[in-house]
This record gives C-alpha cells, structure tokens and sequence, in this order.
C-alpha cells in the first residue's frame, strides 16, 4: 500500500471526522477536507512537472500547509526532502546539493530568519533547484495551477508508485555532527506510523497534539501517519515548541495524546502557569528521541493524566521506531525501559567488536532489521554499507540490554560513553541520579580530557526555577550513593543546553564548549 491509497481508505471511513487541526493559524480540515486539499496540491505539483523520484524540499516550522504537501507528494510519487527549520545557509547549501532538490516550499521565514534571502544566496550553487515556492503567498496559486491538470493524470500516476518506492530524504537530526540523508519509502515509513498507532489504541475518537517538529520523523511518523492510518486528528499547537501553546491546545482542543521529547515535557511540567491547565482529557502519549529520565515519566504519569504514556525509541535511518512500551505494561517497566521489539521487527544486542550475540543482560550495541530499515542513505553507498550489514542489520551506535522477558533499555550512544581511568561510566547513569535530586529540572553528563584518567566526568546541571544550586551540595549529594569514579568531576550550572532543534542536546558541543572553558 501507498501513503496516498492508505490516506483515500481513512477518507472513505472517517470523511467527516476533524483530521488537522493548526491552532495558531485558526484553520481547521475534516479528512474529506484533508483529502481534497492534498488532491489540489498534488495537481498543482503536477503542474510544475514534477516527476515521480523528482526531489521536493520542504522548509517550513510546523504549518497545516505542511502536512497537506506530505501528503501530496506522496500522491504524485516525489521525494519529500525535509529540511530544518534552523538550517543556516551552510546546512541548506548542503542538504539541497547533497539530494538534487528541484522544487523547494518554503516559508517566508522562521523567528528572526529571512528564508527567501537565505534561498537567494544559496541558489548560484545549487544548478538543480529550478522552482521555490513561498508558502505565504504562492500557496493558493499553486493549489490554483492545479485545476489545468486533469484529474486521470493524477489517478495515473498515483496507479504507477510502488509501495516500495522512495518518498522521503530525512535528514538525521544532527546531533553527533552532520546530519545524513536516510531514504525511506511509503513502506518504511507507513507501517512504522500504522504500528505506532495500533500499540497507542488509536481510533477516530483521538485527537493527538504534536509540539514536535515535522521536518523529523517523529513528528511526521509518530506524528501524521499514526493518525491518519487510523482516523485520529492531527492538533498542532503552534509552529514551533512552545510550553504555553502545547499546554493551551491540549486543553483547548481536548486532546488525548501528546508527545515531546524528555526536555519538551520537562518544560511544560516547570512552566510557572502549569497549575492552570485540565490535561483531564490525555490518555496517552510518546516520550522519544533521547533518554526520557524515570522521574520525568513518573511526573507525566501522575500530574498530566497521561496513564498510558509510552516510550519509544528509533532512528530516523528505522522510520524510526523500533521498541516501544505498550499500554500492558506495568508502570515500572514503561517508565524505565523503551518497552519491547515492535511488530515484524528484529533486535539483537551485539559485541560492537566481535559482532556476537551478548549474553542477555549485558550492554551491547542494538541492531535491528525488518520492514523499517531504510533503503540507504542518499548518494552514499560507503555509509549506508557501514550501517546496514549484508544480512540486513542495521547498527545503530546505541548501546543497550535486552532483559529475560524482551524489555530494552537504552544505556547510551557508544560514542558518548565515558572511561575514566579504565572504568566505563555511562553518561546516563549519572543524569538518571541527579533527576533524584529535589532542585535539579536537568541534567547532562559528558567526559572531558583529563591527562591523569584519560578522561573526567562532567555535569552540565539546569535547576529548577528559583532553586539556587552548588557544587558542593551535588558532590554532598553523590557522595556514599554512587560510586566515587562516576562522581562527576567538574560541574557548570546553565539555563540551556546546545540543542537541536528536534529537542536533542549536542553532546559534542557541550564537549568542544567544555574543553574550551576548563583550558
Ligand atoms: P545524528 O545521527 O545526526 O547524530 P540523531 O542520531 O540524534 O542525530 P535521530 O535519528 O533523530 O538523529 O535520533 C536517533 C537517536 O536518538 C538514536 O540513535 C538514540 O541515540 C536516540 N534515541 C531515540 N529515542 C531514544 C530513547 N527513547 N531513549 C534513548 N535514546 C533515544
Ligand atoms: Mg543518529
């Protein structure tokens, strides 16, 4: 099945149901809505003679337009790009070449950013962007153009796509250093999100509020496709995160779900209005993309109403879940682990050496294989055959345990672990320890340069508003209750954290930051 045959069989079910919500842009569309406007949109696409395989780039926050040219891409069989809305020239340079975008929809701009300018000078060096649309204002015209194409070229073309074709050119989020370019096919990425939706329940009566991005797979995923293979309504709280909004638009809009990553749910739990909103309507939910801290869960849980809240985990190159808690699970276990293998997948857990199997229990790096894993990543064989071995596993860099009843956890990225004078200490143990403190909101653990141990711990620590910490009464804290080599070394209070702007904090910068200040 296609992303667009999937979609027409929800329409036929659900038409009249509310499918996409945009709270900060007052538009509201029911699926027979959604569908017709996906129609115009991929005439339109049509129009400007784009081909199937044919690179569309998308650099747009979080808008409805957004979700309609997902759709309609999908429809005609072109290759959505998604690019971040914080690409600087660079970054945008670079994904444009790099994936042969053709057409690029773009908004005007995003915060204080001028997108059309920064088109502007990237373009002399990108020969093959031949169209740039801007969503603000040749939106309707394009929707407009569609109506001199006929509707038996659209059902033609639609009639040619594969389910196995590529769709999408998604970026990786750039949080260990340059983002690749996974690419997907309807496949990939359609029954990751139809799974998603299956292990949440969802049905036509959700209504699931998405903070976070869509240029990444958890928000067009986790996000759009769980919902419209199941008739469930997309509510988008705002272009980009933003505490007060999630919290507005899940009391406003009645919602049932809602998702973020751990730093997103840590904001909404310490915004001082908090008290003020009724999460009496939230049922469940997704925690995704870095390690989602116990405490952090337990709170969710117990003061959002979100009773069945899950953990995901995945990668984009895995469209991209590949475990997740399900609504069985005892609270403990979806609170500290990422739940379990989702459905047809694999996972094992290796020797990142020797490649073979550990013995369960012991930490190992997760490989995973079935229907998720990407086709490649685009325009390089080298790397794709570094990821992907022949027998079809994809090495994710995870470590990670698998326990006797199939429960995973995730220790760490292998290249943020840290060896302190010959012992392992994993950053995440440690964050895990501080979140017990009563005045930490955030914590975040990296090795630095040391000559004496070859490398030191160190805690980057944001506290909680109006809380004032020292480090002193950490070291207090630590001591006697972990083990003296994983006490951290060095400590820096912050506000912030170097992050992506998928909500992932740059450990390499806080590093190159870090060694910088300590000399
Ligand atoms: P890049 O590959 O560009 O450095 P990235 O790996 O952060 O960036 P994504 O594909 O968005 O890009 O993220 C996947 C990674 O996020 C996983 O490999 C894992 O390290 C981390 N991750 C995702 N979900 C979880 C989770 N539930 N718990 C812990 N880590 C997670
Ligand atoms: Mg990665």
């Amino acid at each position: 099945e296609t992303i667009g045959e999937n979609l027409r069989r929800t329409v036929e079910r659900h038409g009249d149901r509310e499918a996409l919500v945009a709270c900060s842009q007052g538009f509201r569309a029911s699926y027979r809505q959604l569908w017709e406007l996906t129609t115009q949109a991929a005439l339109g696409l049509l129009a400007l003679g784009v081909k199937k395989g044919d690179r569309v780039g998308l650099w747009s926050p979080n808008r409805y337009e957004w979700v309609v040219a997902q759709y309609a891409m999908a429809r005609v069989g072109a290759i959505l790009v998604n690019l971040n809305p914080a690409y600087k020239t660079s970054e945008l340079e670079y994904a444009l070449r790099q994936s042969g975008t053709g057409v690029l929809l773009l908004a005007k701009g995003f915060r204080q950013t001028d997108y059309r300018a920064m088109v502007a000078e990237v373009r002399p060096q990108c020969p093959e962007l031949k169209t740039s649309l801007v969503l603000d204002e040749d939106w309707a015209g394009l929707l407009a153009q569609g109506a001199a194409v006929s509707a038996d070229t659209l059902a033609e073309r639609e009639a040619s796509l594969q389910f196995d074709d590529a769709i999408n050119i998604q970026y990786t989020s750039g949080t260990t250093g340059f983002p690749k370019g996974a690419t997907l096919s309807h496949h990939n990425v359609l029954n990751n999100g139809f799974f998603i939706g299956e292990t949440l329940r969802y049905g036509p009566e959700d209504r699931v509020c998405i903070p976070v991005p869509f240029y990444h797979c958890f928000g067009m995923v986790i996000g759009n496709l769980a919902c419209t293979s199941h008739g469930a309504c997309m509510v988008i709280p705002a272009e980009a995160f933003e505490p007060l909004a999630v919290m507005e638009a899940v009391q406003a809009e009645r919602c049932t779900s809602l998702y973020g990553v751990p730093t997103m749910f840590i904001a909404e739990l310490d915004h001082p209005r908090f008290g003020e909103f009724d999460f009496r309507s939230l049922r469940t939910g997704v925690m995704a993309g870095s390690p989602c801290p116990v405490e952090v869960m337990k709170n969710v849980q117990a003061r959002m109403n979100m009773r069945e809240v899950t953990i995901c985990y995945g990668m984009t190159e895995t469209s991209p879940v590949s475990t997740q808690s399900s609504l069985e699970d005892p609270l403990d276990r979806r609170v500290s682990t990422v739940g379990r293998v989702h459905p047809h997948l694999e996972v094992k857990i290796v020797d990142p050496e020797s490649g073979a199997v550990v013995p369960r229990g012991t930490a190992g790096e997760l490989c995973t294989r079935g229907y998720s894993v990407m086709l490649g990543y685009w325009n390089n064989p080298e790397a794709t055959h570094a990821a992907i071995d022949p027998a079809g596993w994809m090495h994710t860099g995870d470590l990670a345990t698998l326990d006797a009843e199939g429960y995973v956890k995730i220790v760490g990225r292998i290249k943020d672990m840290i060896i302190r004078g010959g012992e392992n200490v994993s950053p995440r143990e440690v964050e895990e320890f501080l979140h017990t403190h009563p005045g930490v909101s955030e914590a975040q653990v990296i090795g630095v340069p040391s000559e004496k141990y070859g490398e030191e711990v160190m805690a980057w620590v944001r506290a909680k508003p109006g809380v004032a910490l020292t480090e002193a009464e950490l070291e207090a804290f630590c001591k006697g209750r972990i083990a003296t080599f994983k006490i951290p070394r060095y400590w820096k209070f912050v506000d912030a954290f170097p992050m992506t702007v998928t909500g992932k904090v740059q450990k390499f910068r806080m590093r190159e930051q870090s060694v910088a200040e300590l000399g």
